[in-house]
């Protein structure tokens, strides 16, 4: 059943106003009962009032509700949206006075959760809400608002009606062998549709690729042999003293992390400090931990002092890293130069020197600019990828019984279940848990 819920929507600490959610079938009922002010029952849906709130005879705060009758609402249930003073303190003195009154606290992501439920929206855009509250720069938006206005929803609408009218016709096959009109549902008929189908996904992955990471930020790995700069660099771009720099090379220090924006990405820096500083840094487990940060790692920047030749610690990590979405640094650009490398981009982490030159490089490598031309044909995370993944390995494996000359019935069932992963994208065949883990990543009140 479904209950009187509230919440603070907005974040918690001092600002010109708060907003707090009420929803549920008796919000209105409830809420009227402590606002002073126009009759809440009796008012249109979208309209505000000006009122207080009041716990018995004692005036709480002068606030603004809004109302929206269900199912016109963001949840789709009766809601208030009560702005009031946005002080900590009256707030909760607020949102005390609506727990006292019937509400209970909501649950993390429950708004979200009932706007699902009551199909207001599908998974794709309940997660889109959560990545446009994250994103930190303007690719991350853009893709997160699309998703919103259900592009990822279609994206894989298309892909189930295409599948759904194969499982149509190979029902009706199998009912109705007599009927004449039907279209007889041979290896050689489905053969080429499922074949197009997994091209389908295949770019759609491979887009996704790239999307993934600009929406959600590039795991990015600092690597280099002792006293290249690496802790530098790392403190150039986030523009603090968040590594700690010293002439040493075999100093131990902790790994330093820390995210930044640089022009339309968003950078998850991971400095390998504090595995590079042993002393016998090729023989020793240095190269082993720096291949984890690396394999893990979206991007890899590569430091070298510029101003000395290379040695072999330097041409190892070249060669280790040179499958790798990969940037070469020269650093110390300050002093003599000593190398030259192909596409190597020049930098003083001493003097902040470079960084435009490499944010550049960062969104070349990492393809961002591509996005735009891909016309909403990506997915937005790696829950969505997952599930794509799942159903182009059952359609390869309807492929593979097609070549192995099974009977067509059998084929139907990997056909079937890349269908349910799709739906399981947008929630359309999605097990209870998964939603509730789900929603409950969301932010209080959202
Ligand atoms: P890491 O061991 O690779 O993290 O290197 P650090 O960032 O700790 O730097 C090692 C040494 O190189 C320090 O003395 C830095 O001051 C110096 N250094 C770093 N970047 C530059 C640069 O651009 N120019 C010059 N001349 N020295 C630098
Ligand atoms: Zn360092």
């Amino acid at each position: 059943m479904v209950d009187n819920i509230c919440a603070i929507a907005t974040p918690y600490g001092i600002g010109a106003i708060s907003v707090i959610r009420a929803s549920g079938p008796e919000a209105i009922t409830l809420v009227n009962k402590i606002f002073k002010g126009k009759d809440l029952t009796k008012v249109k849906s979208h309209t505000i009032h000006y009122g207080h709130i009041m716990d018995n005879e004692e005036e709480i705060d002068e606030v603004l509700a809004l109302v929206y009758l269900a199912p016109k609402s963001f949840d789709g249930e009766n809601m208030v949206e009560i702005s009031c003073h946005g002080g900590i303190y009256v707030t909760n003195q607020v949102l005390n006075t609506l727990l006292k009154n019937g509400f209970r606290l909501a649950e993390r992501g429950e708004f979200s959760k009932r706007a699902f439920l009551n199909h207001k929206m599908d998974l794709t855009q309940a997660e889109s809400i959560m990545d446009i509250i994250s994103s930190s720069n303007k690719i991350a938006l853009k893709s997160s608002n699309a998703s919103l206005r259900s592009q990822t929803s279609k994206l894989i609408k298309s892909f189930r009606d295409k599948i759904l009218d194969i499982l149509a016709k190979i029902e009706v096959n199998i009912d109705y062998p007599e009927y004449e009109d039907a279209v007889d549902v041979t290896h050689e008929y489905l053969k080429p549709i499922v074949d197009d189908l997994i091209i389908g996904m295949q770019q759609i992955l491979k887009n996704s690729l790239i999307t993934t990471v600009a929406i959600h930020g590039i795991k990015t790995a600092i690597i280099g042999k002792p006293n290249v700069g690496k802790s530098s660099l790392l403190n150039m771009l986030l523009d603090e003293d968040k590594a700690i720099v010293s002439s040493y090379a075999g100093t131990t220090r902790d790994i330093v992390e820390g995210t930044l924006t640089l022009g339309n990405v968003t950078l998850h820096l991971i400095d390998t400090a504090g595995i590079h500083e042993s002393v016998d840094y090729v023989e020793s487990i240095g190269i082993e931990r720096s291949k984890k940060a690396m394999d893990e790692a979206d991007l890899v920047l590569l430091v070298v002092d510029a101003s000395k030749e290379l040695d072999e610690t330097d041409k190892k990590l070249l060669e280790m890293t040179k499958d790798k979405n990969r940037i070469l640094i020269g650093n110390k650009m300050d002093l003599k130069e000593e190398i030259s490398l192909p596409g190597m981009i020049y930098i003083s982490a001493k003097n902040k020197e470079g960084l435009d030159a490499l944010a550049l490089r960062i969104e070349e490598v990492t393809k961002i600019d591509s996005i735009d031309s891909m016309n909403g044909n990506y997915l937005n995370n790696t829950r969505q990828t997952s599930l794509m993944e799942k159903a182009m390995e059952s359609l390869n494996s309807a492929k593979n019984a097609m070549d192995l000359g099974y009977d067509i019935s059998l084929i139907e069932i990997d056909i079937k279940n890349a269908f349910d992963y799709l739906g399981e994208i947008t929630g359309e065949a999605n097990p209870d848990e998964l939603i509730t883990a789900l929603f409950t990543k969301f932010c209080l009140g959202k």
